[in-house]
């Protein structure tokens, strides 16, 4: 059987441009490969459109990396008659008219979308079990977690089934499950991706970014995906960049900081050990690694949920069966048509927060909760502000345990948002944060770290994930190591 998607990408492209492979070729083999994975249940929709579409794509463009190459993109990113279902029952029929600003991007570079991922209702969770088509699974471990709410995404490139996804972080979701399942996964500074397309959730904290089985690939999808964009009022000017112009750079110099509430004992002990092995090697790269403190981010979980689940009740009024998605039959009134519909569209996660969201944004509430949770948001985003006048970057881990479980914790909504404790900061602050995997626990299941930037600072980012990548040189492929 052909292995051409376990090769990099700079070796696909150059077999693409002798001709020794086609576009087809290539989606051909990704179906296999997700034939042959069905069980991660890492995909909701898959395109048949494929491989037409591959095979009329046209003479390979010889200085685009990414072209012909395949993409599985969140369900939650609308895609032009593709089904986008949210992961809900609310949506399970949706076939949108359009396509999302950064889906109009990677089709510019001849990326095939492949399919859509698995992921948590409205990716509201941080395990994809609130998916509506059952949770995907962890290429380490089937019995554990993906990690959400990207979870498809994360699994799907894990698992080797493809080189690239899309995932959207509101409060973690990209960089938890690129933690539990061994890949890089990049948030990138609030808009400097498009949002036009992404179905909102916490509109002010949502972000899109890449997932990729290396820190290279991130870094030139990346580079492909930003674009200002009129349609999306908080879109970035910013030039486009090329996010690989740091890669390969030493990081002599480099100043890094690391918080102490990151290395406490919130976190696993094995996790930090870890953590340390790695500060010690930086520092033998020349690095210079100091303990810092950033106010307020121990708060930053109660702050998230009033500001997300408040925006969320407010973006997820528009579902009310009336313009599309899932309509309740016969409904004797308008009033029953809007309950029932929403009644039996929604998931129980959902619901809660809408209930939640609600209360925490009417009357008097607004400004006890959310006013103030925006005053201590912009704390801690000057906190952080501070700390990047002295430091070049920040790290920590990306998360307190790895993947657990699968039927673990399943009653407790709480603790589901404690998973995310050490990235929702980041998106409080608008920061760019990202996963690169570190190191194995005992069980041999991934752990990640956490690179945090300054805004727009993708660039230094990737230039020291990639320096911790090439010192590790880890075997992230799990059908290599697992049995
Ligand atoms: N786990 C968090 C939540 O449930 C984050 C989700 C996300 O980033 N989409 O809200």
């Amino acid at each position: 059987m052909s292995k051409y998607l376990d090769l990099s990408i700079q070796e696909i492209h150059e077999l693409l441009v002798k001709k020794e492979v086609t576009p087809k070729d290539l989606v051909v083999e990704c179906f296999e490969r997700i034939k042959e994975n069905e069980t991660l249940n890492a995909f909701i929709t898959l395109n048949e459109d494929a491989i037409s579409i591959a095979e009329s794509l046209g003479e390979v463009e010889e200085d685009n990396l990414l072209f012909g190459l395949p993409i599985a993109v969140k369900d939650n990113i609308v895609t032009k008659e593709l089904r986008t279902t949210c992961a809900s029952k609310m949506l399970e029929n949706f076939l949108p008219i359009y396509d999302a600003t950064v889906v109009e991007n990677i089709k510019k570079q001849k990326m095939i979308i492949i399919g859509k991922t698995n992921m948590d209702e409205f990716a509201m969770g941080s395990t994809s079990r609130t998916s509506y088509f059952d949770a995907p699974k962890n290429p380490w471990n089937k019995n554990c977690i993906a990690g959400g709410s990207s979870g498809g995404s994360a699994a799907c490139v894990a698992a080797r089934l493809i080189p690239f996804a899309l995932g959207s972080d509101t409060g973690g979701s990209i960089r938890q499950p690129a933690s539990y399942c061994g890949i890089v996964g990049m948030k990138p500074t609030y808009g400097r991706i498009s949002r036009y397309g992404l179905v909102a959730f916490g509109s002010s904290l949502d972000q899109i970014g890449p997932m990729t089985r290396n820190v290279y690939e991130n870094a030139v999808l990346l580079s492909n995906l930003t674009s200002f964009d009129e349609k999306d009022m908080t879109s970035s000017k910013k030039e486009k960049e090329d996010y690989t112009r740091f890669i390969g750079k030493e990081i002599k110099g480099m100043k890094i900081g690391v918080p102490n509430y990151w290395m406490s004992d919130i976190v696993e002990e094995e996790i930090r050990l870890e953590m340390e092995k790695t500060i010690r090697r930086l520092e033998e790269l020349g690095a210079t690694v100091e303990r810092i403190d950033i106010d307020y981010i121990e708060n930053a979980v109660t702050l998230y949920q009033i500001i997300a689940m408040g925006e969320a009740s407010s973006n997820l009024a528009r579902f009310d069966g009336v313009r599309y998605g899932y309509r309740t039959e016969n409904p004797s009134d308008v009033e029953e048509m809007y309950r029932k519909t929403r009644q039996a569209g929604f998931g129980r996660e959902v619901k809660r927060r809408i209930m939640i969201g609600s209360y925490l944004l009417s009357g008097e509430n607004a400004v006890t909760y959310y006013n103030k949770a925006l005053q201590i948001r912009d704390d801690i985003k000057k906190s952080f502000e501070h700390a990047f006048e002295t430091y070049d970057l920040i790290i920590g881990p990306t998360t307190t345990t790895v993947a657990y479980s699968l039927d673990e914790n399943l009653d407790d909504p709480m603790k589901s948002f404690m998973d995310d404790i050490l990235v929702i900061p980041v998106n409080m602050a608008g920061l760019p944060g990202m996963n690169v995997p570190i190191a194995f626990n005992h069980n041999h299941m991934p752990i990640g770290l956490h690179i945090v930037g300054p805004s727009f600072g993708e660039a230094k980012m990737y230039q020291l994930a990639y320096a911790i990548e090439q010192d590790k040189k880890l075997n992230l492929n799990p059908k290599e190591e697992v049995a």
